[in-house]
């Protein structure tokens, strides 16, 4: 609970609740919204994970995603609302693209429509970027990446900004009484809390994705350094990100820290660093790539992301690879792209 407490004011928001994983918090967050037979919108650009989760298991549960790429024009954005599309979701700074998501203007495309924007906050952190101050409505955040920061725990956490009218008649599992819960009505008994509460009360209860108290300890130690930790990637990082650049072995370059990049506008704007997280294609293609993660000798080569340690990741064989080439494609053709996570 203190956690909590913590990293809702971190985010600018009126209550949070921490879950088993950042996987749970991104189900959740939709769970709290959605049922069987209702819709919602999704940029392609986020986590490979999220995508399996929205793209296959929630199909499964009856409830659909529909993907849109998170520079589409407002005209391709709002077409793709159906009558029983329920909410918008999109990552900050997505992973593993680098895209930055023009956060007002999803909020502004969703609140025309009466939904909420939920936000992956996950790479940049409430230090970088407060999306709750651009319009989102809920926050989400694996915490086993920078959040923790050390590699030590799994987690996740939702944050609810109370700036919602969840009573505006499209959510009528808000306003009316919950035969599971004493009849109550979670917007006429908890107001602005109503969304955070009814997570708690109804899918935290009935699904059990809590973390254990050691996690949230760990998580707590983490979130002491937080600040001085993105400052220290954000820093490091586009001095690497611009040594690539410079280097002649390097066919490109994604930062969105770097002048050129076809990100920089937008996190000029919403970013205050660009996170520890580079994406680069190398010349020469695999044989050289993998040549390039043999000769490192700070880098180590592992999965996890996010970390006080510096590593490298190819994600399309690693935590991409369920993907289809089609995907992959979508994901800015990073096929062969070396993710490099710079260390504080
Ligand atoms: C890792 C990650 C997740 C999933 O989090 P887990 O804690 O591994 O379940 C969700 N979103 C983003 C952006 C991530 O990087």
């Amino acid at each position: 609970m203190a956690v909590e407490a913590k990293i809702a004011e971190l985010e600018g928001g009126i209550g949070a609740m921490c879950t088993s994983s950042g996987q749970a918090a991104s189900l959740l967050s939709l769970l709290n919204i959605l049922k069987y037979g209702d819709s919602f919108i999704s940029t392609s650009q986020i986590y490979g994970g999220t995508v399996n989760l929205f793209a296959f298991t929630l199909k499964k549960m009856g409830i659909e995603c529909i993907f849109v790429d998170a520079h589409a024009s407002d005209e391709e954005i709002l077409a793709a609302f159906k009558p029983d599309t329920k909410a918008v979701f999109g990552e900050t700074l997505a992973n593993p693209s680098l895209d930055v998501l023009d956060i007002e203007r999803f909020a502004k495309i969703a609140h025309s429509k009466g939904v909420p924007l939920i936000i992956d906050n996950t790479f940049a952190t409430p230090i970088l970027c407060r999306p709750i101050e651009y319009g989102a409505d809920i926050v989400i955040h694996s915490t086993s990446k920078y959040m923790d920061g050390h590699a030590l725990q799994v987690g996740g956490v939702i944050v609810d900004s109370g700036n919602f009218d969840w009573t505006n008649g499209n959510f009528p599992d808000f306003t009316q009484p919950d035969e599971s819960y004493h009849g109550i009505s979670y917007t006429e008994t908890y107001g602005k809390m109503a969304y955070i509460l009814k997570a708690r009360m109804q899918l935290m209860r009935d699904f059990g994705t809590y973390p254990s108290a050691h996690s949230a300890f760990l998580l707590n130690l983490g979130l002491e350094t937080l600040a001085i930790r993105m400052k220290q990637y954000c820093e490091n990082a586009l001095k690497v990100a611009q040594y690539f650049k410079n280097s002649e072995k390097i066919e490109s370059v994604t930062y969105p820290g770097l002048e050129g990049d076809s990100n920089y506008p937008l996190a000029q704007k919403y970013l205050k660093g660009a996170s520890g997280v580079i994406s680069v294609n190398i010349k020469g293609g695999k044989k050289n790539a993998i040549k390039f993660m043999d000769s490192l000798k700070l880098a180590s080569n592992v999965v996890h992301v996010a970390d006080i340690r510096t590593c490298v990741l190819h994600p399309a064989s690693a935590t991409h690879r369920q993907l289809t080439d089609e995907q992959l494609v979508a994901h800015k053709d990073k096929r062969f792209a070396y993710k490099v996570f710079c260390r504080a």
